[in-house]
């Protein structure tokens, strides 16, 4: 145990104190957003909601959900609490489905959002004399600026490449000697590949060591493929642009993934009901903002499944720990009465020797009803030795066994599924 902390004190508060900090914290949160926002003020007062209301942590759930209907009914400022002049900087997600959910931010909270973003990296082991290759696109999404303003805040140097042109990424990292890479989990795959093409050896030809990565839901074995492949550690990073970006939660040097909770409070809700479940039982996940001050999110539903547990974690943090996301919501698939979700998908396939990386679920609708098949890129090598229908065949049972369900596999040229520098997609409908 090497017990580093970034912020011993806030990281090894005893569960009460912790509690006692956010009670103290959220009573302020009701007050202050009552009073700086019209519309909060009126969700809260509605539903009877008042500092004085808040006597314990559980009376949160008084208070009414958020949601992304809501913030896109507020878009673009309609939430913020802060006069408009007091925002420094402005962050939004992709919006790929109608508006985009912004995050403004004033001083206070980009300060903020470098404290937990380096508590998190810090916690991953980047130290001062990392060289962090940060190939998170850089623009209005927060990512890549989230890892930049930790990362700084703890004093390492920080490559601003951004995301795609992989030769450069792959040049630059030699020549700079990067020893940590920030990026979503697909692309730094996608950088290995092209790595490879050019005759290097990811996990020998560069100083790589740590790699952080998140943005998108990837699967145990996917960490294990991408850590011997690179020759690093790989680490998971969670956060949303409604809360702040990255920063909500990240691993220690066990993996074990550390709520910020002093700032995040998080809740487990079942979907359907939307009542609080107790922990250790899976549901979504529902987070308030307890400290931000331009865009504070009360009780914000993430669409995101996951659990909570307050065990001991070797490291010595006695943040709660959240389990890895199984999944959004929004992405669970109803096939045959059976849910699937992508990630299950993947953990099949790369329990299949002869597999890549490299994989696309196809979703295909037939009257009202959803079929699922898999195209499966095998390995250079396994797809020259043919016989592929024994790989499919494999494959298949692979996931039956996962899901209990035949989902048709087909092996496809190496190379030839899409490659992505940001989010992969990895479910496509036909
Ligand atoms: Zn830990």
């Amino acid at each position: 145990m090497t017990q580093e902390f970034w912020d011993r004190k806030h990281e090894t508060l005893p569960l009460r104190d912790l509690q006692d900090l956010q009670l103290k914290r959220l009573k302020t949160l009701v007050s202050y957003v009552s009073k700086s926002n019209q519309l909060y003020r009126k969700k809260l007062t509605e539903a009877q909601v008042t500092h004085a209301s808040i006597k314990t942590l559980q009376d949160i759930e008084t208070i009414p959900f958020l949601t992304k209907q809501d913030l896109r009914a507020y878009y673009p400022f309609g939430l913020v609490c802060t006069p408009l002049d007091d925002i420094v900087e402005v962050h939004a997600s992709s919006g790929t489905t109608g508006k985009p959910v912004v995050g403004p931010y004033t001083a206070h909270d980009v300060d903020l959002w470098g404290e937990v973003m380096a508590r998190s990296l810090f916690a991953n082991g980047l130290r001062k004399t990392d060289i962090v290759q940060n190939a998170y696109g850089y623009g209005l999404f927060t990512g890549a600026h989230g890892f930049e303003k930790g990362a700084q805040k703890i004093g390492a140097m920080v490559i601003t490449i951004s995301s795609g042109n992989t030769e450069r990424q792959i040049d630059i990292m030699k020549d700079f000697g990067s020893t940590a890479l920030a990026c979503t989990p697909s692309y730094s795959l996608h950088i290995a590949e092209v790595a490879e093409e050019k005759g290097l050896r990811p996990a020998e030809d560069f100083q790589l060591r740590l790699g952080a990565f998140g943005a998108e839901a990837w699967s145990e074995e996917m960490r294990s493929s991408i850590e011997k492949r690179w020759g690093i550690t790989a680490h998971e990073h969670y956060g949303l642009t409604e809360l702040i970006g990255p920063g909500v939660v990240s691993e220690c040097e066990y993996k074990k993934l550390h709520i910020n909770a002093d700032h995040f409070y998080p809740e487990i809700i079942d979907p359907k009901t939307g009542e609080t479940l107790e922990p250790g039982n899976e549901g979504e996940l529902v987070y308030t903002t307890l400290t931000k001050e331009a865009f504070p999110a009360l009780r914000f539903r993430t669409k995101d499944l996951a659990s909570i547990s307050e065990e001991t974690c070797e490291c010595g943090r006695t943040l709660p720990i959240q389990s890895r996301i199984k999944g959004r919501s929004d992405d669970m698939m109803k096939i045959k009465g059976v849910i699937v979700f992508p990630s299950q998908i993947e953990a099949a396939l790369m329990q299949v020797s002869g597999m890549s990386d490299n994989y696309q679920i196809v979703k295909t609708k037939q009257g009202d009803v959803y079929s699922l098949s898999v195209e499966a890129e095998p390995v250079e090598d396994r797809f020259r030795q043919g016989h592929l229908d024994d790989f499919e065949q494999k494959a298949e049972k692979e996931i039956f066994r996962v899901l209990n369900l035949r989902v048709p596999v087909h092996a496809v040229q190496p190379k030839t599924l899409p490659r992505s520098t940001g989010k992969a997609k990895r479910v496509v409908e036909r």
